[in-house]
């Protein structure tokens, strides 16, 4: 099957207007993804900024409880229960740590806070005991598994004598997987649009994470922490380590070494562009809907005149088609040349048609009727019953004004005798040329005698006129009359060729009407 006007007009609108919607939505798709990957990148770098801000200065208010505390420790470190004092004090008055304790240059636990207890006096020797009495200054620990089992850092702080001796240091705890300060500080801040944020230690090592199993893993790797543990601050979109497309930023704590990084899955940040683009086509669909029911209509309109058009032309008769075609409304320009070819077409047809029609009963030499359009005539008087007279005509001796004058000369008669008969009949009468010099005249609603008077005045009339190329010429005639109730009129038609016959037998130059 074909596809139509209606169809490709249709087709071809729909189609431009997926692709340009298509096109505006994508484009605008991209604008805002950019613009949601680029705030999110921002705004989690200045998260991150603000968030190890807040853990340098909690790091260093930490340090410096415990350094102002460490400048009174050469006094109480004689007396435990003075130093057992001055340990709760810390751990109390600033609720920054888990536990706060004293350990002497050589390990021995000189005082801890109430749940260690039991440790007093024993020698500790964990990653970060032999961490700070190896430094012997203000140090935050690698994170590490204390006696008591908890995964944690320290913070910790020399103690001197007043003439420089190293007497141990001062230490508070911060547990990385339980509840800590650390948590306070940093789990407060916490979005619900799927941001979260971790911290690693120099060594690429996760101290804090929201998901605190993770707590102790190693995440190098990942771009983000590579660069954060070098100092850098910034903000980069990074596939992490477990294989999540984030949007991060990152910021080191100062002095620490730490690095804090607050992210977001991309996905979850280009969620709403999706509602976005979903609740767009929703909008636009009713509109989308109505558009394609004008195009259609539209696209009707503009096949309409076509299609009326080539159904018009199918039509068997001309005079029928061409009714139909002007009564096309032909709205638009081609449509309207169309439309005028189609008439004008029609228009020469029709011409050619009558033209045809007209030859073909028309005799050529003298423009009367041939037998055939004389049969026409008849069928017509037939069919509505009108009663006619017949009159037969014959030149006289005619192949004797060939013989003298020559064919042309015959013609010319002919045509002559054609004009008079014209001359001398009303335009009812039907003229015909029914051969070579023979003539037939149909006179309706004459009757025989009055057709007879006809033929007679023509007869003295041409009798009387001189006539092209030749002397004077005489005619025979023969009448008959035809009416419904008589006989057939071929019968009528013998009978008029009879009485001219007769006129002939009589002498020439005279009408015999048949029957009289
Ligand atoms: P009649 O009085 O008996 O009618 O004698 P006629 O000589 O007229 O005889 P007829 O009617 O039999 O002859 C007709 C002649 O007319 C024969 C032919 O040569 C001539 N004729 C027929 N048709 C034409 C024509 O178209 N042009 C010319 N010039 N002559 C024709
Ligand atoms: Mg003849
Ligand atoms: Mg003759």
């Amino acid at each position: 099957m074909q596809i139509n006007l209606r169809g490709l007009v249709l087709a071809l609108t729909v189609f431009s207007a997926i692709a340009a919607t298509a096109n505006a939505l994508y484009a605008s798709y991209l604008v805002q993804r950019e613009q949601l990957i680029e705030n999110t990148l921002e705004s989690n770098r200045v998260y991150a900024v603000k968030l190890a801000e807040s853990a340098g200065s909690f790091l260093r208010s930490a340090q410096q409880q415990l350094g102002y505390s460490a400048r009174h420790m050469p006094e109480l470190i004689g007396s435990p229960d003075r130093l057992a004092a001055e340990v709760m004090r810390v751990q109390q008055q600033t609720d920054s740590f888990n536990s706060v304790g004293v350990v002497s240059a050589d390990g021995t636990i000189l005082a801890t806070t109430q749940t260690f207890r039991s440790f007093l006096g024993t020698q500790v020797d964990t990653p970060g005991s032999r961490e700070a009495l190896r430094a012997r200054q203000p140090l935050i620990s690698k994170p590490y598994v204390s006696i008591a089992g908890n995964l944690l850092i320290n913070v910790s702080h020399p103690i001197y004598s007043g003439d420089g001796a190293y007497l141990g240091y001062v230490a508070g705890s911060l547990y990385l997987r339980n509840e800590s300060a650390l948590h306070e500080l940093l789990g407060k801040h916490h979005y619900h649009d799927g941001s979260y944020l971790y911290v690693v230690d120099g060594d690429g090592r996760l101290i804090y994470h929201t998901d605190s199993e993770r707590v102790g893993e190693t995440v190098l790797s990942n771009p983000v922490v590579a660069a954060v543990v070098k100092g850098e601050a910034g903000a980069m979109r990074v596939v992490n380590t477990k294989g999540v497309d984030m949007l991060a930023g990152y910021a080191p704590v100062p002095t620490s070494g730490w690095g804090v990084v607050a992210q977001r899955p991309a996905k979850v940040t280009l969620e709403p562009i999706h509602d976005l683009i979903w609740a767009l086509l929703g909008y636009a669909a009713p509109l989308a809907v109505a558009f394609l029911l004008a195009i259609w209509w539209c696209a009707r309109m503009i096949s309409l005149p076509l299609s009326q058009l080539a159904t018009t032309v199918e039509h068997q008769d001309v005079d029928v088609a061409m009714q139909r075609v002007q009564s096309v409304r032909a709205w638009y320009f081609e449509a309207e040349r169309l439309k005028r070819a189609v008439i004008a077409s029609f228009t020469s047809l029709q011409d050619k048609i009558g033209k045809l029609n007209l030859a073909s009963i028309t005799d050529p030499l003298t423009g009367l009727r041939n037998r055939r359009g004389t049969q026409d005539a008849v069928e017509l008087m037939q069919a509505r019953a009108t009663p006619f007279s017949v009159v037969a005509l014959d030149i006289d001796h005619f192949k004797q004004i060939n013989d003298t004058y020559g064919h042309n000369a015959g013609d010319e008669v002919i045509r002559d005798m054609a004009q008079i008969m014209r001359e001398c009949s009303r335009p009812s009468d039907v003229l015909c040329r029914s051969g070579g010099e023979e003539f037939l005249i149909l006179l309706p609603g004459v009757g025989p005698r009055e057709a007879a008077n006809v033929a007679d005045r023509l007869r003295v009339h041409i009798a009387s006129r001189e006539l092209h190329g030749a002397s004077r010429v005489t005619i025979s005639a023969g009448v008959a009359h035809w009416t419904s109730s008589g006989p057939d009129v071929d019968e009528t038609f013998r009978a008029a060729d009879a009485a001219l016959y007769a006129a002939k037998q009589q002498g020439r130059n005279r009408v015999v009407m048949h029957g009289a």
